[in-house]
Formats: C-alpha cells, sequence, structure tokens
C-alpha cells in the first residue's frame, strides 16, 4: 500500500495495489499544481480521509481537492460518477513519501495540447521529485 498525506496531517490517502506508473500532465491545472498522478477508482483502490475543500472550473468537470490548512493538493475526482457508478480518482505522489513511489516510471501526458501521451523518456519519479 502507498500512503500520502498532505503537510499538516490533515489528509490522507492511501493506494492499494501497484499503480504500474506516475502521470505527469501538461495541462493548465496540473502544471500549476506539480502535481503526480495516480489513478484509480472511489473506495476500490483509492480511499482518502481529511476535510478537504476542492476546486473546479465548472460543476460538469473534476475536483481538485486540497487542505484548507496547508494548501496542499491531495487528489483530483470526477464530479459525477460514472454510468456504472464509479467514480474516477487520482491521488497525488507528492505527498507520499519519496521512497515509496521513487522507482515508478513516469508517464507523460499532453493534457494542454493533443490530450495523449507523449513518448516515454525513461524517467521515473525520483528522477523528477526536484
Ligand atoms: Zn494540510
Amino acid at each position: 500500500m502507498i500512503e500520502g498525506r498532505c503537510h499538516c496531517g490533515n489528509l490522507h490517502w492511501s493506494y492499494e495495489g501497484d499503480p504500474g506508473e506516475a502521470t505527469a500532465c501538461n495541462c493548465t491545472v496540473c502544471r500549476r499544481y506539480g502535481v503526480l498522478w495516480i489513478y484509480g477508482w472511489v473506495g476500490e483502490e483509492i480511499r482518502t480521509s481529511g476535510e478537504s475543500r476542492y476546486y473546479a472550473r465548472d460543476e460538469r468537470n473534476i475536483e481538485f481537492h486540497f487542505c484548507p490548512t496547508c494548501g496542499n493538493v491531495g487528489w483530483w475526482r470526477g464530479h459525477h460518477p460514472h454510468s456504472d457508478g464509479r467514480t474516477r480518482i487520482a491521488v497525488n505522489i507528492r505527498l507520499a513519501e519519496p521512497e515509496a513511489v521513487g522507482q515508478l516510471p513516469v508517464r507523460h501526458f499532453d493534457g494542454l495540447g493533443a490530450f495523449e501521451d507523449l513518448p516515454s523518456d525513461g524517467r521515473c519519479v525520483a528522477d523528477m521529485w526536484f
């Protein structure tokens, strides 16, 4: 299990299983937050706790949840569940300890332009940590 906690300790997330890779996205939101994501479903491999607030550009879209005390971004989640009742979520692995996630390969996603994966450059999370 991988766990993340915001700087003040209010927000906590856990991820059960192997996420396989971490996603770096260059979209207008992610590039500002500087986040790295691993994906799952609410209440399945990913669980969250702590009182968060969220930002959503519009209410049909996704919610970016952050800690109202320390400001760290903990996760995004769908504003509405999918048709099967499951809700998509991704947690920010920058809230995890480096040794827990450092070896995950990084998937570069062009969320700004083509909205598809970019070719792998062979880097892992530890290469992008700073
Ligand atoms: Zn906090």
